[in-house]
């Protein structure tokens, strides 16, 4: 057993962050958002700063706040004009809401399975699920690095589908020098507190698309009740939700913006020391970053070259483990296989919406149609959840002797 060190927990609050609440409770004003045509439906001062700050940051045209990045999935579906029944494809390799986002609105989740390299979506395996129903591409940036946005931008123009980006592990990751998340019709970020900037819940939906902007500002803010007064002709989805921002986590996230430079070239500092010593472990495959893309190590995600290696994944992680390196897990959901797919069970018990009229019979989530991502999870995949932590280089120095040490005991064949 090596010596257990201490892990500082990642905690990017401070004092901007508090002195910004005191403005926020000295006000009295914890929320100025109506639900009525005007001013006030688009919040108070701190939500409005915020969402004016992203926009410079990302260098996009809209930012809109919500009250988490979940609410801002299901906005950015609604937005698009989803049809109950509609197909999306999205990939299996994420968190759940993802895919929820679109069963919100009553359509229907299709899983297209990744790149084994880069964990995000594979454009070929997109191409193989478009169908006559199919609407939109759900995208997720996985564990710190953009998918392939320009063959998925292809994709779309080609079948006049729309692209979301879901990028909450990926803020501040470059594609070809432009933000994650700008490059398709809607993407954003999460600010939940397990995210690299937090207000504790809190999302920020980014678009350059002024009308997909106003109906994603609407679905925010109880949208049936304002379209009359702002003359909106198109209804569809315009059925609204309590998504709103408070004043003091958008206060929260303007001080938290300022850090998100600082944090990635702390993170980028580490996984480069690290490198430098995992690198030379035989069979050890570290994160690919792809040439276009630069990566913010949400979550550093490994694997295991099993021509190399005998040792099972599972076996070298409790090594691993037992050393006292933390934060590791074989695992990353593979949603396709969650009870609510396995069943079609999501609204009511009967089965509801795969038995709405014109939904394919043979849409399926058994496991086997997505069999790069199984494979990942089953046998070669492993990851160290980096982002819980800030890390000394003692901690990091720590953790690449574990490695070296657990890989001097594998059974390894050159
Ligand atoms: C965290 C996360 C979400 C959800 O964000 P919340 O702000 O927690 O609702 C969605 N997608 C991915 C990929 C995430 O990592």
């Amino acid at each position: 057993m090596g010596v257990h060190l201490e892990f500082k927990k990642h905690n990017p609050i401070g004092e901007e962050e508090k002195a910004l609440v005191n403005q926020v409770l000295d006000s009295g004003k914890l929320s100025q958002f109506v639900a009525e045509w005007g001013p006030d439906f688009l919040g108070g001062n701190f939500v409005r700063k915020l969402e004016s700050d992203f926009q410079d940051f990302f260098s996009v045209k809209h930012a809109i706040s919500y009250n988490s990045w979940t609410s801002g999935l299901i906005a950015a579906v609604g937005a698009i004009g989803i049809e109950p029944g509609d197909e999306v494809i999205v990939t299996p390799w994420t968190m759940s809401a993802s895919a929820m986002a679109i069963l919100h609105w009553n359509a229907i989740p299709v899983f297209a399975d990744i790149d084994e390299r880069t964990f995000c979506i594979d454009p070929e395996s997109v191409l193989s699920k478009i169908t006559e129903r199919t609407k939109a591409i759900l995208s997720v940036d996985v564990m710190g690095q953009s998918a392939n946005t320009e063959k998925l931008m292809e994709i779309a123009e080609k079948y006049g589908l729309k692209v979301i980006s879901d990028t909450a592990q990926a803020p501040g990751a470059m594609r070809n020098g432009k933000f994650a998340g700008t490059l398709t019709h809607m993407g954003g970020y999460s600010l939940n507190y397990h995210k690299h900037i937090h207000t504790g819940e809190g999302g920020i939906l980014v678009t350059n698309d002024d009308d997909l902007a106003l109906r994603a500002r609407m679905i925010r803010n109880h949208a049936e009740s304002i379209v009359g007064d702002a003359k909106v002709s198109n209804l569809s989805n315009m059925v609204g939700f309590n998504f709103r921002m408070t004043e003091i986590e958008a206060a929260i996230g303007v001080a938290q913006l300022k850090k998100l430079k600082p944090i990635l070239k702390i993170r980028e500092s580490d996984i480069k020391y690290l490198e430098s010593r995992l690198s030379k472990l035989p069979g050890l495959l570290l994160p690919y970053v792809d040439q276009n893309n630069t990566h913010v190590y949400y979550t550093y995600g490994m694997r295991v070259n099993l021509n190399i290696i005998k040792n099972s994944k599972h076996e070298i992680v409790e090594k691993l483990t037992n050393k006292g390196v933390p934060n590791l897990a074989t695992k990353f959901p593979n949603l396709h296989l969650l009870p609510i797919f396995q069943e079609k069970i999501a609204f009511g018990n009967k089965g509801f919406p795969w038995t709405l009229p014109g939904v394919r019979k043979e849409i399926s989530y058994k496991k086997g149609i997505c069999p790069v991502s199984e494979n990942l999870v089953d046998n070669t995949f492993f990851q160290f959840y980096i982002n819980d932590f800030d890390l000394s280089l003692e901690n990091l120095d720590f953790i690449a002797r574990c490695f070296e040490e657990v890989w001097s005991t594998l059974d390894i064949r050159q």
